[in-house]
């Protein structure tokens, strides 16, 4: 059961009531929570519980409502979960190379790293997962399609992970729209120690609204519940993510558009002299190797071109990591590769 991994004291919280807690009738006169009455978008406090739009998105992803978390994008889901789970001692596990800021929310909250490195070719070390659990590790954090090396890991591997770690499994799915393989959603309703996280900061568009979204066993969801602040997710973050998911047509063309220039990019990058290695992604970035990595960086920033240097990373030496951009951009960077390498 989930609410075994939780800590104690957690599972014990009573958690701040808001106004909006204490009253759910309909009501017309609110003199409950010191706001100005003076109406704007904005002038009421936003529902706590994000209920509506938690209800869409449950609907969306056909899973039961109570098993949903919505952040102020996933890394507020990533913060709480290193909290909420008891892992203090041994500490969390990662998977470097991986994405940096599950080893930043381990350290901002006094949580030791054990790391389970990734093999050669990026796929996950079994064994070395294993000997993490055996240590103690409750807590594992698995990317898939991971950053910054966009390798996709098939459900059979997530669940062979799920039988030799004997901790909760985070499964982050930033990227899982441009993947080929299908979500660990389906995993979450055999498995309680299964947390998926979401986000609408990548295929959906929607960066700048900071919105994450978990899924998790409800004893999970209900213990992060318990250490969010109260508000934190506003009011026309919720508003305009309910208007953006009636269109989800609009994800779904940009996503099969910036797959193909996906596609169309790793093709010009193989044909570049000077690029030693593309490696396949499931992300919309790639993950390109090279002689030069930092005189490539340079040259591209002189040019009003920003890439992600990932040189130094465990595995990842000589590498950039590029963004799938529009297609003017990706010539942009073509253009300004051909001049440099
Ligand atoms: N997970 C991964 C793998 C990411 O790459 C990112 C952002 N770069 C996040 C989570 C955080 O996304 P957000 O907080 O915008 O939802």
């Amino acid at each position: 059961m989930g609410s075994n991994f939780i800590k104690p004291y957690i599972r014990r919280l009573t958690p701040y009531s808001t106004a909006r807690d204490e009253f759910t009738g309909t009501a017309t006169v609110f003199l409950d929570a010191n706001e100005n009455p003076y109406p704007t978008v904005v002038n009421r406090y936003p529902d706590p519980h994000q209920r509506a739009l938690k209800t869409r998105i449950a609907e969306l992803k056909s899973v039961d409502v109570d098993r949903v978390f919505l952040g102020n994008g996933s890394d507020e889901a990533i913060d709480l979960l290193v909290r909420v789970i008891d892992c203090a001692e041994v500490g969390i596990t990662i998977t470097s190379p991986t994405y940096g800021m599950y080893k930043v929310a381990a350290a901002n909250n006094g949580v030791p790293i054990v790391d389970a490195p990734l093999l050669e070719d990026f796929s996950l070390d079994i064994e070395a997962i294993g000997r993490a659990s055996t240590q103690g590790s409750r807590l594992l954090f698995l990317c898939s399609p991971n950053n910054p090396t966009g390798k996709q890991y098939e459900l059979r591997e997530v669940e062979r992970v799920l039988e030799v770690f004997e901790g909760v499994v985070v499964v982050d799915e930033a990227y899982i729209d441009f993947a080929d393989t299908p979500s660990a959603l389906e995993l979450l309703s055999q498995n309680e120690r299964v947390v998926v996280l979401q986000t609408f900061s990548k295929a959906w568009g929607m960066a700048g609204i900071r919105l994450g979204m978990a899924f998790a066993s409800p004893e999970i969801i209900s213990a992060m519940n318990k250490l969010k602040l109260p508000y934190n997710v506003s009011e026309l973050t919720q508003r305009y993510a309910l208007e953006r998911l009636e269109e989800p047509q609009r994800k779904e063309r940009e996503v099969f558009e910036l797959k193909l220039e996906r596609g169309r990019l790793i093709q010009a990058l193989e044909g570049l002299s000077g690029i030693e290695r593309v490696f396949s992604s499931g992300g919309n970035f790639l993950l390109v190797r090279m002689a030069e990595p930092r005189r490539v960086f340079e040259f591209l920033q002189s040019k009003g071109i920003i890439v992600r240097d990932r040189s130094n990373e465990r595995g990842c030496a000589g590498c950039l990591r590029i963004t799938i951009g529009s297609p003017d951009e990706n010539v942009a960077l073509l253009d300004s590769l051909r001049e440099v390498l």
